[in-house]
């Protein structure tokens, strides 16, 4: 078994592995397979973070992975890629593990594989086409951790290096190059002297990488722990090749903005709040060119520029006003603004004044919470007539009804406490008369 061979086994280090990937490591295993959990959750479980999800390297074929387990799901069969489906025993819930038979990587290309791979029975090289020592390292309770690219010293170090030489491992793949910033930023990490210099000698050959490719690397780097570190792009020379209107981004504004505002990790769904902040300031269409280049999905796009827009406008700070800022944007992205608005406003109030308005931020956010506590309507949805309503009174069917309804809206919204049925329907039904 090559498994005996492998340089560098440190069987002091244990890892607590999940209990479905040891069920997955150990069936492949007994059909007479290699197995370990590779990449990211051996990284993260060293350094004590908690991984995102756990990958599982072995010499299985993806045929013979499949024949292992009874649920599987052919994620990207012709790159090796299977995942198993296991179920919760507790919960009964499912839960999918990446299984990739050990491989060497072709050129990557534009799309988001190699353009071809090669399957090979040697773990080493397949921990040798990974793209940094931290993350080439694998693990499985027999064997311990396989390092045999210095990745546990350069985790002590906290260094960010590519494996082998950088020069040949960017021109395979020019998204490593944004990854290293990613990955340093991520971790808080420096990224070693000879990466560095390589990432400037190559960061033109980002031109060829997909937006979808740059754009995952790029959200992860701005919703990391020190998103402050965005900065280091517009310094490594990459910044004009990361998507439309990149450049003109202030990007030490937002790294200030990131280091007062105290920043931390936030998840992928609150992605749009750090785009927000990233895109202050810029013109509403260039906002979305930028979002939309990148390929961010519909939701985050409008989210973000709408955020953006509005942050560096004053708001409204009268009952009725908020109600229509609400209806403008939506109650979510409301409450969204307050706190970012309060965020600034408390760290940076010089900046306020000048980019924000001068508004009584606290004043805003207290009515607001009385609004909803009063449960006060703001949506059409929670106005107590319908169209319905006005057909059975005589109104035809047709644009009349949404201009009758939004007028009940706009006294409703001034008095909230005439938001009843019967009193909407009577006062309308007077002023028809009246108008007779
Ligand atoms: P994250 O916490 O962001 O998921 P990760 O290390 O798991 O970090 P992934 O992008 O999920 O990162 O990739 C999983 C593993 O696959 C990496 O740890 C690395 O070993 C390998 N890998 C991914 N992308 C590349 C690439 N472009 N070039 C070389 N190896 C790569
Ligand atoms: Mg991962």
């Amino acid at each position: 078994m090559e498994e005996t061979r492998l340089r560098d086994c440190k069987t002091d280090i244990k890892i607590a592995l999940p209990e479905d990937v040891k069920f997955i490591i150990k069936k492949l295993r007994e059909s007479g397979h290699e197995a370990y959990a590779v990449g990211g959750c051996v990284r993260d479980s060293i350094i004590g973070r908690k991984p995102d999800d756990w990958d599982i390297t072995t010499d299985a074929l993806p045929g013979e992975i499949k024949s292992c387990f009874k649920r599987t799901v052919d994620t990207g069969i012709e790159h090796g890629t299977v995942t198993v489906i296991l179920k919760d025993r507790d919960k009964g819930s499912l839960s999918g593990y990446e299984v990739t038979t050990y491989r060497i990587d072709g050129e990557y290309k534009d799309g988001r594989h190699p353009k071809e791979v090669t399957f090979t029975p040697s773990l080493s090289e397949d921990l040798k086409r990974r793209d940094f020592t931290v993350n080439a390292m694998a693990y499985n309770e027999d064997t311990g951790l396989v390092d045999e690219f210095g990745g546990i010293e350069d985790l002590t170090h906290r260094i960010i290096r590519c494996v082998g030489d950088p020069d040949d491992r960017f021109n395979e793949d020019a998204l490593r190059i944004l990854r290293a910033v990613r990955f340093a930023a991520q971790l808080g990490f420096s990224v070693e002297a000879g990466t560095k210099e390589a990432i400037s000698r190559h960061s033109e050959n980002l031109r060829n990488v997909s937006k979808e490719r740059i754009q995952v690397e790029l959200t992860k780097l701005i919703c990391s722990d020190n998103p402050y570190r965005l900065s280091e792009i517009g310094e490594t020379g990459m910044g004009r090749y990361i998507c439309e209107g990149f450049e003109d981004i202030d990007l030490a504004r937002f790294a200030e903005l990131s280091v007062r505002l105290k920043l931390r990790a936030c998840g992928n769904e609150k992605k749009y709040l750090r785009y927000a902040l990233l895109l202050m300031g810029s013109e509403k269409k260039s906002s979305k060119a930028f979002l939309k280049s990148l390929k961010l999905d519909n939701d985050t796009v409008k989210k973000a520029s709408i955020l953006a827009e509005e942050l560096e406008k004053p708001l409204e700070g009268d009952r009725y006003l908020i109600k229509k800022t609400v209806q403008r944007i939506g109650r979510e992205l409301f409450y969204d603004l307050i706190e970012l608005k309060q965020g600034l406003h408390a760290n940076m109030p010089e900046f306020y004044r000048e980019s924000c308005g001068s508004e009584d931020i606290e004043r805003i956010s207290a009515l607001i919470k009385d609004i909803d506590t009063k449960n006060e309507p703001i949506f059409l949805k929670e106005l107590a007539v319908t169209g319905s309503d006005l057909m059975a009174c005589g109104v035809k069917a047709g644009p009349e009804i949404g201009l009758i309804l939004n007028s009940m809206m706009e006294e409703v919204l001034k008095r909230p406490e005439h938001n009843d049925r019967e009193y909407l329907l009577k006062s309308f039904c007077e002023e028809k008369e009246k108008q007779r």
